[in-house]
């Protein structure tokens, strides 16, 4: 049995530091925010090249409020993909404003840079290209239709911690980044938790006062917020977590290479990294031309495995939009019946990656390269 993810390895290995530092926050007495979420909020700020990073209670929070800070409300258009989790959409609904979907880039499955020029109109005020599985969006490209437009682009980096794009990291090239620290996430709190990254210090200070009820100081509340304020607990695991990020990120970087080793001959479609990119594999994702067959297969050789996703965004009976009909995606949509995603993660052996690429193999209809 190869489990398609597998926790409880990894909090072994940490156990003792984990422990004492919950433990820790449980005699403080200080439950939310605070000193243990401050100094994760530093230390996370500085892993990704960024100024400022602002803790919260999810990757949707980090993206509501990324949203809202930059001012995106009612009447406006926000450019994002319909390849990726529901929750990028749904922040975008919850400011107010309406998703423009563009189309994805066939080799890195990522948004397609053409499609979003063609998608500006009067009404757009950000740009959201998601770093979908670990590898960043085309970065360059987004920012320079951003300039030319003056529109704010927001990073959906809940994917991508520690991903680079020319030598600059996830959550440092857009005005925000946006992290999910759910516990699968690449790097994951043992419950909920997200942040905003950002170099510009009035929207660090936005965020701050949206995700604690606006208040300036106590009671007093100069603009209407949320609470979605990170907990201490889960800043205390985060900074625990800290310091084997790069350690984890470079393992499952390894995994990732021997996967591509094992399928090269397979004539499966992967995404083509560009030689620029530092992926970090959230997700090890193929495409299947008999997706159905493969999974059955796999499953059925004691193989965890995941699709990433199966119906993207526009095609989900609650975020329908008149306005992309089906067809209206072709290469999302030709992807969502394609993806498989395999077992990946730092603790995940060479011998575990060889098996899954075996009982791939075995998957009758397809042919070698
Ligand atoms: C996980 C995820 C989110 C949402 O994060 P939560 O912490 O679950 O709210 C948003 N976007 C993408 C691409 C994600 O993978």
């Amino acid at each position: 049995m190869i489990p398609f993810l597998d926790l409880k390895t990894q909090y072994r290995q940490i156990k003792p530091q984990v422990d004492d530092a919950v433990l820790r926050v449980m005699e403080s007495g200080q439950y939310v925010l605070g000193p243990q979420v401050e100094a994760f909020e530093e230390r996370f700020a500085a892993y990704c090249g960024a100024s400022h990073c602002r803790a919260v209670n999810s990757g949707t929070s980090a993206l509501h409020l990324a949203l809202l800070a930059a001012g995106v409300g009612p009447g406006d258009e926000v450019i994002t993909v319909s390849m990726t989790f529901v929750a990028t959409a749904a922040a975008i609904l919850y400011a107010g404003a309406q998703p423009v979907y563009v189309d994805v880039d066939p080799v890195t499955w990522t948004m397609d840079p053409a499609r979003v020029a063609a998608a500006v109109t009067p009404r757009t005020k950000a740009i959201l290209p998601v770093h979908l599985h670990g590898l960043m969006a085309d970065m360059d490209p987004i920012m320079d239709i951003a300039r030319r437009h003056g529109l704010v682009v927001i990073e959906d980096a809940a994917q991508a911690h520690g991903a680079e794009y020319k030598g600059r990291r996830a959550g440092s090239i857009g005005d925000l980044g946006c992290f999910s620290f759910y516990p699968g996430k690449n790097l994951g709190a043992y419950g909920e938790g997200g942040a905003v990254t950002t170099s510009r210090a009035d929207l660090a200070q936005r965020i701050a006062l949206l995700r604690d009820w606006g208040q300036a100081s106590k009671y007093n509340h100069v603009i209407a917020g949320y609470n979605y304020r990170m907990d201490a607990i889960q800043g205390a695991v985060l900074n625990v977590k800290m310091d084997y990020i790069e350690e984890w990120t470079e393992a499952r970087r390894a995994v990732g290479a021997r996967y591509d080793q094992l399928l090269a001959s397979s004539g499966l479609a992967r995404p083509n990294p560009p030689a620029h990119s530092r992926h970090v594999y959230h997700v090890y994702a193929i495409s299947h031309p008999r997706r159905d067959v493969a999974l059955k297969t796999l499953q059925a050789a004691g193989v965890g495995v995941g699709i990433h996703y199966p119906v993207p965004v526009h095609l989900q009976k609650a975020y329908a939009d008149l306005r992309f009909k089906p067809g209206s995606l072709p290469v999302t949509e030709r992807l969502a019946g394609e993806f498989l995603s395999l077992p990946i993660y730092p603790e995940l052996a060479p011998e575990q990656a060889e098996y899954v690429a075996r009982a791939l193999d075995a998957v009758p209809g397809v042919e070698a390269a």
